[in-house]
């Protein structure tokens, strides 16, 4: 009962300071608003003052054609004038509504032989300051909201662009690794844009617009940058997301003046990334893609604005070509596409070696095998990996970066972070070791499959295990036993769930999925299905594919499902026969939680 009673008390106690705060807050306001009030007061009743001495316009005008005018004083930027009538001591002031017509007549007036002084003062700011303060408050206010809106609507931000990528980029083509023939290809443009005249004395059509294709990460922003450094011109750039807004017609202003400000530097490097975002095929006629289109109508009318005489490169870069307006691909435009690709196992380690150039690496270090295990990472994630290597070694209180924390650092990108510390039932520890040991004892089997690298059942990311093959050398296509094969290791997991517990889990389900997907692949789009032949399925409507036959569906169907089954069976198949492996695995990983390559292999090399 007190101690409620004391907590009542508190409460009142903490609403009458609140209730202050807010009074407190309120005088102030109102004597701010006073001080405004008498300020304008005070201004006001200063004219009020003069009313008995101003002298109304049209009785100024009068007096002036009656020759009663000495002298005119005015000050620019003010409406009030200064007037000093002939017989009369008193200054006057008048309001002069139109002050430049005003001085015209009063110069008038004097060639015509009147004896009026002009002078005309220069503001003087000090004199002017509440006057043009109350006036401009208004439009200050005004500004400040709307900064604030536009603000909030994320668009100041994105106005800051133009002066940002003003300056000249440091990046050069040694920054770039791999690559080569894409240099070789660009470093044409590098010339045009350092001696332009060279090309168009010669009468050669000048490259307009280069069309860089590639996943994100591939460094197309950055081999853009370099062509700018190479050639030392400026580098204007902006994402084709930024040029949608939610106001109509903006998009296009924007690349408008996105290409004024490139005239006024010209020579230089235009570069328009997400091209996509603006560049799509128009076709439906929805809100959005009305605006897509101002956007991109735009686009095509500057492209075509300039001659040969402005030197403006413009560079885009997209991840999906086929999205593509085919209008922009049209001679003049973007008439060059180069693809920027994944890097092989040669540009991996060199991406590799450059960004490792400001790390601290151990000599213990193999770039080249680190390269080899990374096959299909972009330049992004290879970089991205190096950093996280550092925040490894420097978690571990390594002095320098090991090999092991580069290793570790691929396999928290590629499979998440190692989860020592999540307890783990012992039944559904047996069920991943033995769904991986199935993984590895299967693929260990399979002639086209690459070797295991390293089995573990410690957790990462949401994967509860994890099976690592060793990469295979880079590779431009895949046999269709190689895909079967490829079926069965994926199954080889459920396969052992299966054999030996005698009940199925979920910890296949991404096997299942990556399985299904390869599955689909080889009868829609690759054409290894036996009976339906070498033909594209994929991305059909439904009326195209009743050229195909009524029941082309149920037929697709089937075949997919006999190759999961074919290779599920053959998984189930390949761990009787090879049980004992099986087991001795799972056992291995149960106590040591991990197996690594070599240890692996002695499993199956002692007989
Ligand atoms: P994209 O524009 O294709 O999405 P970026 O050019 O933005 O890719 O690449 C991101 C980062 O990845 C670059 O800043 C660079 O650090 C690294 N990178 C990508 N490709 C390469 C490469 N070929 N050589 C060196 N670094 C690269
Ligand atoms: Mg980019
Ligand atoms: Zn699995």
């Amino acid at each position: 009962m007190n101690k409620n009673k004391k907590n009542n008390k508190d409460k009142d106690k903490n609403q009458k300071e609140q209730n202050r705060k807010l009074l407190l807050s309120l005088v102030g306001l109102m004597v701010l608003i006073a001080i405004l009030i008498v300020g304008i007061v005070i201004y006001n009743t200063k004219s009020v003052k003069e009313e008995e001495n101003t002298l109304a316009y049209t009785d100024l005008i009068k007096e002036i054609s009656y020759g009663n005018i000495e002298k005119v004083e005015l000050t620019t930027g003010s409406k009030n004038a200064k007037v000093n009538l002939r017989n009369e001591e008193e200054e006057k002031t008048a309001l002069i509504p139109d002050t430049e017509a005003f001085i015209t007549l009063i110069q008038e007036k004097v060639a015509e032989g009147n004896e009026i002084e002009l002078i005309q003062k220069p503001q003087s700011f000090i004199a002017q300051l509440p006057s043009t303060l109350f006036s401009i408050l208004p439009t200050l206010i005004m500004v400040a909201l709307f900064i604030m809106i536009f603000k909030m609507q994320g668009l100041g931000e994105k106005g800051k662009v133009y002066d940002e990528t003003e300056r000249k980029t440091k990046v050069r083509f040694d920054d770039v690794a791999g690559l080569e023939e894409e240099k070789e290809e660009l470093i044409e443009i590098v010339d045009f844009l350092k001696r332009p005249e060279k090309y168009t004395r010669m009468g050669a059509r000048v490259p307009k617009g280069v069309l860089l294709y590639g996943k994100p990460g591939t460094g197309k922003t950055l081999i853009a940058k370099a062509i700018a450094g190479e050639a030392d011109v400026p580098f204007i750039s902006m994402s084709g997301s930024e040029f949608i807004e939610m106001f109509a017609g903006l998009g296009a202003s924007r690349v408008r003046k996105l290409f004024e400000k490139a005239r006024k530097l010209a020579p230089c490097i235009v570069f328009i990334d997400e091209i996509d975002a603006i560049g799509s095929r128009r076709s439906s006629n929805s809100g959005a893609e009305t605006e897509n289109n101002q956007t991109l109508n735009q686009l095509l009318v500057e492209m075509d604005g300039f001659g040969s005489e402005e030197t403006i490169i413009v560079l885009a870069a997209t991840n999906r070509p086929e999205m593509l307006d085919k209008a922009l691909l049209r001679p003049g435009r973007f008439d060059r596409q180069i693809t920027i690709p994944t890097p092989d196992l040669k540009g991996r380690l060199e991406i590799l070696k450059i960004h490792s150039k400001d790390k601290k690496l151990s000599d213990d270090v193999n770039l080249e095998s680190i390269a080899e295990d990374t096959a299909g990472f972009t330049g992004a994630e290879l970089e991205n990996i190096l950093n996280e290597a550092a925040i490894v070694a420097t978690k571990a209180k390594h002095e320098e970066i090991e090999n092991d924390d580069i290793e570790e650092a691929v396999k928290k990108v590629t499979v998440g972070l190692e989860k020592r510390e999540r307890v783990i039932s012992d039944k559904d520890k047996r069920l991943t070791a033995y769904h991986e040991a199935g993984h590895a004892v299967v693929s260990r089997y399979l002639p086209t499959q690459t070797n295991v690298k390293e089995v573990s059942i410690i957790p990462r990311g949401v994967a509860g295990g994890y099976t690592m093959y060793k990469s295979n050398e880079d590779k431009y296509y895949i046999s269709k036993t190689e895909m079967q094969e490829k079926l069965i290791a994926l199954l080889g997991g459920r396969a052992a769930e299966r054999l030996v517990l005698d009940d199925i889990s979920t910890g296949a389900s991404n096997d299942i999925e990556v399985a299904t997907q390869i599955a689909r692949d080889m009868v829609t789009k690759y054409g290894m299905s036996d009976t339906l032949g070498p033909i594209d399925f994929q991305g059909k409507e439904p009326y195209e594919m009743q050229m195909f036959g009524e029941n082309i569906g149920d037929k697709i169907g089937e075949e997919v499902k006999t190759l999961i089954d074919t290779a599920y069976n053959d998984a189930i198949i390949l761990l009787k026969e090879h049980r004992d492996k099986l087991d001795k695995i799972a056992e291995t990983l149960l106590q040591k939680e991990k197996i690594n390559e070599q240890e692996f292999n002695q499993i199956f090399e002692q007989e």
